[in-house]
């Protein structure tokens, strides 16, 4: 009767579950968010060594089971259940965060944790053993992606624990790891929409120079399109003083801006844009072996020549 669309896939052996609460390093002092306690086994032993559990179950079925499970019990004051799905919920305040996620959230789940203010200290969670190594790939690597560099950009990631199959019920038809996710303090100043933005068209192609990618027409219409925009704020005073030509941090605009006439030449624009990677040598270079410092360096470069992602 376990629900497969909802990944209800229940943790029974209880050294993964002890090892799972020991990692997290929890204190008795901790509020822990829990996504999906399903029948409680995690809940339980989160109860025994936090001051409170806040847990968000979708599924009325186990809800009520949770209930059941605790109620009378000396810990049911310290455990509040949330019927409905988390990632419609506005979070409350939480220490650390400890779930075997459903996997079908894994990545919404993330970037809403993420988003969170104010920051937890840490989130040990089950994943599918390839989102896992998804986030803590490295560059060169061949999972290597725009997830791995998105939440590297905002978080330390580590693998603590493989996990098999068999440790479940129903087994599900893939591995799973348990990883580590502690939110960098502070936060990288960065616009996120910019680099998200940036990062997916790197990743587009990730295997070609970027180059490449930067001289096909649907990227430079996209970036003459922002580039409008850009001058018409500056035009308007709008962009002054607020960063947009990276004051201070870099020695980088070597070539003339183009003013609007220029961009009735896409020859022109094309070569404005491509100069910004000759500029710190990154048109032949492929995403799949930048780090996060050479995405960072990369953005400064086409934001202080007023180019744009978003
Ligand atoms: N934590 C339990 C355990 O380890 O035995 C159960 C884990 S099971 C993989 C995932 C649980 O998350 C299920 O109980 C399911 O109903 C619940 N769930 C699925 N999607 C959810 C969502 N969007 N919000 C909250 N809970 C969800």
């Amino acid at each position: 009767e376990f629900h497969k669309s909802k990944g209800q896939h229940i943790l029974k052996n209880p050294h993964i579950i002890e090892s799972i609460v020991q990692k997290a390093g929890i204190k008795s002092t901790d509020v822990v968010l829990e996504i999906g306690p399903g029948t409680g086994n995690l809940t339980a032993k989160l109860l025994e060594v936090a001051k409170k559990v806040i847990a968000y179950e979708v599924d009325p079925r186990m809800v009520l089971e949770l209930q059941r499970r605790f109620q009378g019990t000396p810990q049911a004051s310290q455990l509040q259940v949330v019927q409905g799905d988390v990632l419609k919920h506005d979070l409350p305040y939480f220490d650390v965060c400890v779930s075997n996620t459903p996997y079908q959230i894994s990545s919404p789940l993330t970037f809403k944790l993420l988003s969170h203010r104010p920051l937890f200290r840490a989130a040990i969670l089950m994943f599918q053993r390839e989102f896992a190594m998804r986030l803590v790939a490295k560059p060169k690597e061949s999972l290597y992606c725009r997830l791995t560099v998105n939440t590297q950009l905002l978080a330390r990631v580590s693998h603590l624990l493989k996990v098999g199959k068999n440790n479940f019920k129903p087994p599900p038809k893939v591995e799973s790891s348990v990883v580590r996710i502690e939110p960098r303090h502070p936060p990288v100043q960065v616009n996120f929409t910019e680099w998200d933005g940036l990062v997916r068209l790197c990743f587009s192609r990730k295997n070609k120079t970027l180059g490449a990618i930067f001289k096909q027409n649907a990227c430079l219409d996209l970036l003459e399109k922002n580039y409008r925009k850009f001058l018409q704020l500056e035009a308007s005073g709008a962009t002054a003083g607020r960063g947009h030509q990276g004051e201070g941090t870099m020695e980088i605009l070597d070539q003339k801006r183009l003013g609007l006439s220029d961009l009735a030449d896409r020859g022109k624009f094309k070569d404005y844009v491509l100069n910004v990677l000759r500029e710190g040598d990154f048109g032949d270079r492929r995403s799949s072996k930048l780090d996060q410092e050479d995405f960072l360096e990369l953005l400064a470069r086409f934001n202080a020549a007023g180019l744009h992602f978003k």
